[in-house]
């Protein structure tokens, strides 16, 4: 039995997105943030990101330029 909406959810989740590194200004937690969520958020930060918050602290979780962005279809801190 096949759902046909759970098929469209699977191959869109089979589709690479970029992920950029952001790194708390606080606590220096850092992860890959998904680009979906980066263009849910309006674009404060220089670059076109915006500033989030931190899931560790709650402090400004921000764009790190150091780290290039990936394009990845699972977190790419996950092993696949
Ligand atoms: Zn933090």
């Amino acid at each position: 039995m096949t759902d046909p909406i759970m098929d469209e959810f699977r191959s869109f989740n089979n589709l690479p997105r970029e992920w950029v590194k952001y790194r708390c200004r606080s606590c220096d937690h850092t992860d890959w943030i998904d680009e979906i969520i980066v263009d849910a958020f309006p674009p404060t930060e220089p670059g076109g990101f915006p500033a989030i918050v931190c899931p560790e602290c709650g402090g400004d979780f921000l764009y790190d330029p150091s780290e290039p962005p990936r394009d990845s279809v699972e977190h790419p801190d996950c092993p696949s």
